[in-house]
């Protein structure tokens, strides 16, 4: 297996090309690095590698890594990266989703969002939160309706600690890159209706290692990459 430094290097020129490809800047896609099922030493190398923003699917998971990245890297290197949870949360680990990540992908409901925005801790900045869509219908369970998205989006910009942002969807995988398209086009027109209302939108949250290509053509302006830079997962672990 190649480095995770080259691996980086190699997604980084995946996104730079896909990116010049669509006529857009590479620079205004950001990377993150999902570090699900991956011991801290290996997120510590991707660190070594310039990488600062990770993605965690288990709240439980992503504390253990966040204190064992701090003893590996030191406080004042690990305060600077930037932690955000994309897995399903469950209400009952929103208070520490609420007090240790700075992005929440996966907000599905308006109790959900409320107890983020109650649990952040004073003094931390609002916790930047995107709703979940489900593009796929029948064939996934993840995320809300397209046309629920209008109602919870107004009722999370009412709720104090909370900075909504954007949308986030994983489509069915093993599309073409037709029906990618599709679906990722279809998140994109539904941030563009959005944006008419909540002008501070900014974020479409799309694209993983075998259809980043796709996603950014259709405007993704954050990915989620794992497999393409720290190899195959051992096994799913079950929801925690
Ligand atoms: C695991 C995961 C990813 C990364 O997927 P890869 O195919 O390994 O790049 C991205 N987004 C979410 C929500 C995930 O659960």
């Amino acid at each position: 297996m190649r480095s995770i430094h080259d691996n980086l290097q190699a997604v980084r020129e995946r996104i730079a090309r896909a990116a010049l490809a669509a006529g857009r800047d590479p620079l205004t896609v950001a990377l993150l690095a999902v570090s699900k099922t991956h011991a801290a030493s290996l997120v510590a190398q991707a660190v070594d590698a310039g990488q600062r923003a990770f993605g965690e699917n288990y709240v439980r998971e992503a504390l253990e890594k966040m204190d064992a990245l701090a003893e590996n890297l030191g406080k004042e290197r690990a305060r600077a990266l930037e932690w955000h949870l994309i897995g399903p949360l469950q209400s009952n680990k929103t208070r520490l989703a609420a007090a240790r990540f700075d992005w929440v992908h996966s907000v599905e409901s308006e109790k959900v969002a409320r107890r983020l925005s109650e649990q952040r801790p004073a003094g931390m900045a609002p916790l930047n939160v995107l709703i979940q869509v489900n593009v796929s219908g029948e064939s996934s369970k993840s995320g809300v309706a397209p046309e629920q998205v209008a109602g919870l989006a107004e009722a999370i910009s009412s709720l104090p600690n909370l900075k909504l942002r954007g949308l986030m969807a994983i489509p069915e995988p093993g599309g073409d890159v037709q029906t990618q398209r599709l679906r990722f086009s279809g998140l994109r027109k539904l941030l563009e209706q959005l944006q008419n209302r909540h002008a501070t939108l900014d974020t479409l949250s799309m694209g993983m290692s075998d259809d980043m290509e796709a996603a950014i053509a259709e405007g993704a302006t954050l990915v989620r990459i794992g497999t393409a830079i720290f190899g195959t997962r051992e096994k799913l672990r079950p929801a925690a």
